[in-house]
């Protein structure tokens, strides 16, 4: 028991109902308790000024003052917030007994008050290894030194956020509401640069996003110049607002040039306005080698499987490397089972260098576009089947899969059980990593 020198510890009984007060107050005081009894909030409020209590057992549903208000009164006055309290409420008063809690309360008690059980938690009140623990806690309660804690987001953070998932055209409807409908577009911002990857339909939101913050330098790196990876330029609003600076890239394609293709896009037997509209300042680049230097990032690129001179792209953002390979058919042609193939197998070897370039990638975003049953129809288009890519996966140790260019006539539902069904594939050739289905709108923090 801690020491009170000559007096007795002394204890408010605040309980409305006489009979269980007297009770209470008698069984204290056989213990050698100092008790003294308050029949209301307010006589209790008084009484702790007169009396000076150690220790209050306060019955929160009383007349005049709740019990709740004064022990909020107790609490915020630094001369009674070192008081004890042990509150007597009906259990299914939760709230209550949390706000009791946050304002200071010592420990609660179920009515109808057990004798016993007061006791013990009285006596835990009264001793002294309990004593620091409780002036501690009561000391940060009552000066409410704790601040709240509410966290938020950094959305400055370097971050890439797919702005179109679909292959080959736009579509629209309820069914492709989750994975959207906006073909290939994706958005890098690392340190003060902003990369995009393609510029399907999906660039005209992040184009019209972009207004909101007025002109700046872009760098858009084309995979290829098909239409679900151009479609959304004329539409992008920036290229036509002075002050924005596009840097378009791709690679050397097999007779014209990105700019002349890009340019015939906007030819007017397709499209209103020309490229001659357009007023920010617009730049084309060949890219020749690799890696290349942009914006002080270091960017890879490498010839994928597909119609044309279509590109793969790694980007090194503080070294994480995200991969961008909406397009590349993987293991042309086979049909087999993924299972047993490896490095060594033959019908491999033309899909090193590939293999090679993606090995080190954290995020690889890419394909898998046709069911293995639709995938007999379309060898040579250009895309790969799901348990072909899987094993690409494998073979590449890939540790983060997100899936991209899906097929437009793959609705939401028939998208999640072929992402199931990836997932059973991955774990059937040993190789269980993250998967999952990339959706117009996704951002990841890098
Ligand atoms: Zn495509
Ligand atoms: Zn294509």
């Amino acid at each position: 028991m801690k020491d009170f020198g000559d007096r007795k510890p002394r204890i408010l009984v605040a309980e409305d109902v006489m009979v269980v007060s007297l009770k209470i107050e008698t069984a204290l005081e056989k213990q050698g308790f100092d008790v003294d009894t308050a029949e209301d909030g307010e006589q209790c409020l008084e009484k702790v000024k007169s009396f000076q209590p150690d220790l209050i057992i306060l019955d929160l549903m009383m007349p005049k003052i709740h019990g709740i208000d004064a022990l909020r009164t107790l609490k915020s006055n630094p001369e009674t917030a070192r008081i004890g309290v042990i509150v007597c409420t009906s259990q299914s008063f939760t709230t209550e007994q949390r706000t009791a809690e946050e304002l200071g309360a010592f420990d609660f008690i179920a009515k109808p008050v057990q004798i016993e059980e007061l006791l013990s938690k009285v006596e835990r009140f009264f001793s002294p290894s309990d004593i620091d623990e409780q002036q501690i806690s009561t000391q940060q309660r009552a000066g409410e030194l704790v601040e709240e804690f509410h966290p938020t987001l950094d959305t400055t953070r370097n971050r890439f956020r797919l702005w179109g998932t679909r292959g080959s055209i736009p579509i629209s409807g309820a069914q492709y509401a989750r994975h959207g409908g906006n073909t290939s577009c994706m958005a890098v911002h690392a340190g003060d640069e902003l990369f995009i990857f393609d510029a399907g339909s999906g660039l005209r939101n992040f184009g019209l996003e972009l207004m909101k913050d007025g002109p700046r330098k872009i760098h858009l790196l084309i995979t290829h110049t098909h239409w679900d990876h151009i479609q959304g330029f004329p539409f992008f609003t920036p290229a036509y607002v002075p002050g924005f600076d596009i840097t378009i890239y791709g690679a050397q394609g097999f007779g014209k040039s990105l700019k002349s293709i890009f340019q015939g896009q906007l030819d007017m037997d397709y499209f209103p306005v020309q490229m001659t509209d357009m007023n920010a300042n617009l730049e084309f680049q060949t890219l020749t080698d690799t890696p290349v230097e942009i914006g002080g990032y270091t960017i890879e690129w490498k010839y994928a499987h597909h119609p044309g001179a279509t590109l793969a792209y790694k980007i090194d953002i503080d070294g994480k490397k995200i991969c961008w390979m909406p397009d590349d058919e993987f293991l042309k042609g086979y049909l087999g089972s993924p299972d047993g193939i490896s490095i060594d197998s033959e019908i491999v070897v033309d899909y090193l260098p590939l293999i090679e370039f993606l090995s080190d990638v954290d995020i690889l975003i890419t394909e898998a576009q046709y069911t293995n049953e639709e995938y007999p129809a379309k060898i040579g288009w250009g895309h790969t089947s799901v348990s072909n890519a899987c094993v690409l996966m494998k073979i590449a140790n890939i540790k983060n899969w997100i899936v991209t260019h899906h097929d437009p006539m793959h609705d939401d539902t028939f998208l999640e059980d072929k992402l199931n069904l990836t997932r059973q594939l991955m774990e059937r050739i040993g190789h269980s990593i993250e998967v999952s289905h990339g959706y117009d709108g996704l951002i990841k923090y890098l």
